[in-house]
């Protein structure tokens, strides 16, 4: 949780770059109106959390943040979010952040948790909410 422990500048330097805009219902809102959500890793998960901080967390409206947690969206949807940004988006979300990716560290392609997540989210995360 230590990354949201000083949400303030953070969360408001977040809202700025990704333009107000909810990363799952994509419309634009007033700063006051979308929140941090943090991507809790799945129980019993064994592989380890992603050092990757821009990995952890989506900007939500209050309405989206509400069904992520009421549905709840399964984490594996709420990572196909973070896998739309931008890798400039990505770049600045982690200098944010101050996270340097380790040179040694393999791609994203390598880690095999998120290959075999990718290949069960092909699904409509429209259609997912509307059977709910
Ligand atoms: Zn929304
Ligand atoms: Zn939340």
């Amino acid at each position: 949780m230590s990354i949201f422990r000083t949400t303030g500048k953070r969360e408001q330097a977040v809202k700025t770059l990704l333009e107000g805009r909810c990363e799952w219902c994509d419309e634009q809102f007033a700063a006051s109106r979308l929140v941090l959500h943090r991507i809790l890793p799945e129980p019993g998960h064994r592989t380890p959390e992603s050092p990757d901080p821009q990995k952890r967390f989506l900007l939500l409206c209050h309405q989206c943040h509400r069904d992520v947690h009421r549905i709840p969206l399964p984490r594996i949807l709420q990572k196909d979010l973070v896998r739309k940004r931008s890798p400039e988006i990505r770049k600045t979300l982690r200098i944010l952040f101050d996270y340097t990716p380790k040179p040694y560290e393999p791609p994203d392609t390598a880690d095999f948790a998120e290959i075999y997540e990718e290949c069960f989210s092909l699904r409509s995360l429209d259609l997912f909410r509307a059977g709910g």
